[in-house]
């Protein structure tokens, strides 16, 4: 299927053609026509599968016709300022053809430079939660907004927006289209969309929490205090061009980089503690090649977009699984190959066993010749560990068992007498 057949306009299609971009992505040919009919939408969608293009190609189409008002058409909602300007710089290159006008409301910004730039009139904001509700407070108004976009939703959530959408959506007009999109089914986004959307289409590209197919997934066995080492190792070793690692503390982050530069290797780092312009910085110098590794934590792992990133390696597990999914969310973007490689030590060899339930597939675990693991280590908390596991897996049986006893319909009282009645002929006999 082309870009023509999905009904965009010509000064879109010329931009994508500019940009290289062929074949509308899985996303792109169940999204875009809904967001042309007004439709609400619920997508699970991971970043890399052209979800931006998706909400950004239809939504500039529905805004070609100038409006004689200045006010803000359409709000996108993002986690975080890096996924707010990556959106920004998409949706720029998508409309050099159109009179739109876009703009970023994210702190680490003078407010009243915006509220300058915002009376001057804009079509649609990217905003994260809490700017966007910095400027209501001042004056700006979303009487006007036609679609809402929830990017990232689960993101959004997880890092406690909760409170500020609930406060925002009753804002914005009745009539208004919204369009929900969340790499993860989590129960929490669920709830919000009961909330949000109105009659949503449901659209679900990938298999709930499922890692791309593209994506060689592999885990190498190390002892802990080998793990810098076999990172610099494969860095060297396989010639890799460049590579994002993840840690799963800002503490290790900054150990690792001293290590790492310690082999000479050109290292950036981006964690919660250093500050926006910084991690700004940072990933651009990424970006444009000056530095081979970037190490970050979980916060930076939604949001980044850099182009063909080949490898992503997990020098230490996350602590939820559902950031696993996100981080390696950073190779094999749109339909591109690539590589998750995760440095697994005795402790992570549980975590590693939750990931796998998680996205359905065994993640191989393999061993470098040279960094085998020393037998002799072994978990001081291994039976504890293993006591926890099965508790854990006992506990999730007696659910889903009960799950399927309880009618989800609620009992009317007759029924309720009914059942305890069968209970108790059951017992007797
Ligand atoms: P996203 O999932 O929106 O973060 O997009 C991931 C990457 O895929 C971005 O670098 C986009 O520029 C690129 N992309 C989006 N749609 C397409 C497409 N149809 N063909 C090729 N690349 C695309």
């Amino acid at each position: 299927m082309s870009f023509e057949k999905l009904g965009l306009i010509k000064p879109l299609l010329s931009a994508i053609k500019e940009l290289g971009y062929e074949h509308p992505t899985i996303i792109q040919k169940r999204a875009i026509p809904l967001v042309l009919a007004k439709s609400d939408i619920f997508a699970t969608a991971q970043t890399g599968t052209g979800k931006t293009a998706a909400f950004a190609l239809p939504i500039l189409q529905r805004l070609r016709h100038p409006l004689e008002h200045n006010n803000v058409r359409v709000v996108i909602l993002s986690p975080t300022r890096e996924l707010s300007i990556q959106i920004h710089e998409d949706i720029l290159s998508y409309s050099t053809n159109m009179k739109v006008k876009t703009m970023i409301l994210v702190g680490g910004k003078d407010l009243e430079t915006q509220k300058r730039k915002l009376k001057e009139g804009v079509d649609i904001v990217i905003a994260t939660p809490g700017r966007l509700l910095e400027h209501i407070e001042n004056g700006l108004s979303l009487n006007s907004v036609e679609i809402m976009v929830l990017d990232e939703a689960d993101r959004m959530l997880d890092m406690g927006f909760t409170k500020d959408i609930r406060k925002i959506h009753p804002l914005l007009p009745k009539r208004h289209q919204t369009l929900l999109f969340s790499a993860t089914f989590s129960e929490k986004v669920r709830k919000l969309s009961k909330l949000i959307l109105t009659k949503p289409a449901f659209i679900e590209t990938a298999k709930k929490n499922t890692t791309v197919d593209t994506i060689n997934q592999v885990a190498y066995l190390v002892d802990t205090n080998r793990k810098a080492e076999l990172l610099a190792y494969l860095i060297g070793s396989r010639n890799f061009p460049q590579v994002l690692v993840f840690t799963r503390t800002k503490a290790s982050a900054d150990e690792l980089v001293i290590e790492l530069k310690k082999d000479g290797l050109k290292c950036g780092i981006i964690h919660g503690d250093k500050t926006k312009a910084n991690r700004l910085k940072t990933l651009t110098q990424f970006k444009e090649g000056q530095t081979r590794v970037l190490i970050a934590t979980d916060i930076a792992s939604r949001g980044l977009d850099i182009e063909n990133l080949p490898y992503v390696i997990n020098y230490e597990l996350p602590s939820i699984p559902e950031d696993y999914v996100h981080r390696v969310g950073r190779t094999g973007r749109a339909g591109r190959s690539g590589e998750a490689i995760s440095l697994i030590d005795v402790y992570e060899k549980y975590d590693i066993k939750d990931i796998e339930r998680l996205i359905g597939l065994k993640i191989p675990q393999e061993v470098v010749e040279g960094f085998e693991p020393d037998p002799n280590i072994r978990r001081k908390d291994v039976d504890e560990v293993k006591l926890k596991a099965e508790h854990k897996r006992n506990s999730a049986k007696k659910e889903r068992q009960y799950n399927k006893n309880t009618s989800s319909k609620p009992q009317t009282r007759k029924q309720v007498k009914a059942t305890k009645k069968k209970r108790k002929t059951t017992k007797r006999d």
